[in-house]
């Protein structure tokens, strides 16, 4: 009889995972508490597939053989705790997905940088000549590429939730961009946890196997300290020569983790900011290793288009610059957005805190911003934290009064910067839809 797959959560991955599992044979049925999407529906009847929305049935889940979970699902959530108790094993859908390849796939983690990263490889490689997938948290589900069976490897963004449900996955090259406190509440607030989580990418690698990482980073260089890994370390710095990693002298990124050793100055990059040079090494490193060649990684890591709501510059009217940069949605990845400034700023701040401390911004702040525009339903905390260090703070509550105001802010020579440290859940959809109305406020000025 034919194994039954029930995949929880009918969005991106589970569909694709669907897909999968009915084409290796699977009695597949998918399960979503809330609603999935019309286009998807759609995708589910085409493939015959059968689904449920508003509730989990436990006489049509818990007779699983295997449980696909996507990533939005706590672990803690009454479906999978009944799971859990009847030793059914849930996994994610990288792990569902990646048994069905025998293809090297590039693993990427980490707080901040994941997309950029990802999709600055994804480039390098791609203009190497290989015809590797790019998926993970991006665009098309990675099962549903599998079952496309297109590819000669892939490229894989992989979130901490992604990572909880792996069991035999091992990336052949794993890249960890950095670690900060992110996502805690899942995590029961324990720091520890949300780190090892982030390792758990290097769990079933071995020897032939590679971790490319920061080791400017405390956090990950304690965790190597105090931790074994099999595979082979590649560490980078901004900061240190390394005998055997990727470092910058005199301006230019310097790697030496092949017999060619490969040089790229700073200032030849596409991607401005100190946090994109970390993410050119680490993209680096991964092109090396899969042998592109030397002209074609500079000429890639100089013409590459950047992606949407990452620092994207969006116009300069009378001589001021406005940018995106509303996937910052921590203190972490608005410090390098900060960093990165170059001329006064008038910095757009706020939405909904996930456990902000913003004395880490405080100097920067001091040094570069001029005006803060508070766009949030709460602003407390940041009036507190920033009223007796800037001039001007205002509050404003849409994106067109606030870029307005912006506007009026801000003069000939200044940058304006939506960086919000913060969710956008409480005037937004989500962070697409916060930098989009941003731009088309920006466009309307
Ligand atoms: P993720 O996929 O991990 O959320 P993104 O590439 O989408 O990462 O970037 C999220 C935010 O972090 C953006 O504001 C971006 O400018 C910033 N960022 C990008 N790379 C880094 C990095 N290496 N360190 C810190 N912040 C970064």
């Amino acid at each position: 009889m034919a194994k039954r797959l029930v995949v929880l959560g009918g969005g991106e991955s589970g569909v694709g995972t669907a897909i999968l599992g009915k084409k290796k044979g699977y009695d597949v049925f998918v399960s979503d508490f809330g609603k999935i999407q019309d286009n998807y529906k759609e995708v589910l009847a085409l493939n015959g597939l059968n689904w449920e929305e508003g509730k989990h049935t436990e006489e049509l889940v818990l007779n699983a053989d295997v449980v696909m979970k996507s990533p939005g699902i706590p672990d803690k959530s009454p479906i999978v705790t009944a799971l859990k108790a009847k030793g059914i094993s849930v996994i994610s859908e990288i792990e569902f997905a990646s048994q069905f390849i025998d293809l090297q796939t590039i693993g990427i983690t980490g707080s901040n940088g994941k997309t950029t990263t990802t999709m600055l490889m994804h480039h390098l490689i791609k203009q190497g000549g290989l015809n590797m997938g790019l998926a993970g948290n991006i665009g098309k589900s990675f099962a549903w590429q599998v079952a496309e069976g297109k590819f000669e490897g892939y490229v894989l963004e992989l979130s901490s939730f992604q990572l909880d449900g792996i069991v035999d996955y091992a990336p052949h090259i794993a890249v960890i961009t950095n670690i900060s406190p992110d996502h805690l509440d899942r995590y029961e607030y324990d720091y520890g946890k949300y780190i090892a989580a982030k390792f758990r990418i290097t769990m079933n690698q071995t020897e032939d196997d590679f971790l490319i990482y920061d080791a400017d980073d405390e956090m990950i260089t304690k965790w190597l300290e105090t931790n074994k890994t099999r595979s082979k370390a590649i560490p980078f710095s901004l900061t240190k020569i390394l005998e055997e990693g990727i470092y910058i002298k005199d301006n230019t990124i310097v790697s030496n983790i092949t017999n060619e050793e490969f040089t790229m100055p700073i200032n030849e990059l596409a991607l401005e900011g100190k946090h994109n040079v970390k993410n050119a090494m680490a993209a680096t490193a991964v092109a090396q290793l899969m042998r592109i060649r030397k002209d074609t990684i500079r000429e890639s890591l100089s013409n590459f288009q950047g992606v949407e709501h990452r620092l994207e510059k969006v116009l300069k009217i009378q001589n001021v610059q406005y940018i995106n940069d509303s996937k910052a949605t921590n203190t972490n990845a608005t410090f390098f957005a900060l960093e990165s400034m170059i001329t006064p700023t008038v910095w757009i701040v706020g939405g909904v805190d996930k456990g902000n401390d913003y004395d880490e911004l405080m100097p920067l702040v001091r040094e570069k911003v001029k005006a803060i525009i508070c766009l949030g339903v709460d602003n407390q905390k940041i009036i507190n934290a920033f009223a007796n260090v800037v001039d001007v703070l205002v509050e404003t509550t849409s994106m067109q009064e606030c870029v307005k105001m912006a506007q009026r802010l801000s003069e000939k020579g200044d940058t304006v910067l939506l960086s919000p440290a913060c969710a956008s859940f409480d005037l937004f959809e989500n962070y697409e839809d916060r930098g989009k109305q941003f731009k088309l406020a920006v466009q309307n000025l």
